[in-house]
């Protein structure tokens, strides 16, 4: 499979990576990491990455430059997405083809060929052990992106899938002489406000199902009120995180400019995709996203969420 991906490359001139929607460190990592490792390996390339950027509602700067002709020529490179549907770029259909990477667990068979483990837990996992096998130098810039996405999907290094490939990643991605400090400082380092919000957002959960349950619900309202990216506002999900009560938790949030209703859901044991996949989502066995048309759905996604509890289903 690594060689078809190096053969892929060599054959395009004009690469275009694309992220998924709502765009986490692992998707971002991976694009702006894949995007460095083919410009440092191999020669006259065109690598446009595109979609939203992380926590800034803006556009990636690529995407001005792409015109019909190039998109045409390409191949499309999608990174960290399981289905079609979510790959963040509006002229995917017109590629000339389209290569998956991802560590999901496989929903929609999309692209031409693919690079899929879902026994990973990131996709900058993937890529880092693809391009160390396939004997590609990975520069300390690409490194850092990669790194990136190895400890957000990670959970530094605590959830379920970590294992001895995740280790080799780190050992892999470290030895280039990455700033693990100041990585750790960019993403972790809590600002002011987002404290507040992680505090507000514990104080007003809902605890349901004697304490086995636990919600935080945003509404579009609240959701422009605090003034913080998405991802910053989902980040209040780790506060309900690691208490022993609580087996499955979740945030319901609602977008200004969107008007679904996302959910995160966590859990440390239950096989919480197994109900998100019934309300339009996926993702993975302890940390699945959905949508609701909405939020008259979320009591009925909760009571699935409690069966599942109640039938022990892990
Ligand atoms: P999130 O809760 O948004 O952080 O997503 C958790 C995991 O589920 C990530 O790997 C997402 O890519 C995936 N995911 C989130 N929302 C959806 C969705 N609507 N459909 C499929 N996968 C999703």
């Amino acid at each position: 499979m690594k060689n078809i991906l190096i053969k892929k490359i060599k054959a395009y001139k004009n690469i275009i990576i694309a992220k998924h929607v709502s765009p986490d460190w692992d998707t971002q990592g991976s694009a702006y990491g894949l995007r460095e490792i083919i410009l440092d390996n191999f020669k006259n390339k065109n690598v446009y990455v595109v979609g939203e950027k992380l926590n800034l509602s803006l556009r990636e700067d690529d995407e001005d430059i792409l015109s019909e002709e190039i998109i045409n020529q390409s191949i499309l490179i999608t990174v960290d997405v399981a289905n079609f549907e979510r790959v963040d770029f509006i002229f995917k259909d017109i590629v000339k083809e389209i290569f998956k990477i991802d560590h999901h667990l496989e929903t929609d068979d999309f692209g031409h060929n693919k690079l899929v483990d879902s026994s990973a837990i990131a996709c900058t996992q993937v890529l880092t052990l693809w391009a160390h096998k396939s004997k590609l130098s990975i520069s300390q810039r690409a490194a850092t992106f990669l790194y990136y996405g190895l400890i957000t999907d990670s959970g530094r290094f605590l959830f379920d899938k970590t294992n001895g490939d995740t280790f080799q990643s780190a050992k892999i991605l470290s030895e280039t002489g990455i700033k693990i400090t100041d990585i750790y400082s960019d993403l972790f380092l809590k600002k002011f406000e987002l404290a507040k919000w992680h505090h507000e957002a514990f104080a007003n959960a809902s605890f349901l199902n004697n304490n086995s349950i636990a919600l935080i619900k945003v509404e579009e309202k609240f959701f422009k009120k605090l003034k913080l990216g998405e991802e910053e506002i989902k980040s209040a999900l780790s506060v309900l995180a690691g208490i022993e009560e609580i087996k499955i938790w979740l945030m319901a949030y609602q977008t200004p400019d969107n008007k679904k209703v996302k959910v995160s859901i966590r859990s440390r044991d239950f096989d919480i995709n197994s109900v998100a996949k019934n309300y339009n989502g996926g993702g993975h066995k302890l940390a699945s996203g959905a949508k609701l048309d909405s939020w008259k759905q979320l009591d009925k996604l909760i009571e699935d969420l409690s069966n599942l509890i109640k039938s022990k289903g892990n």
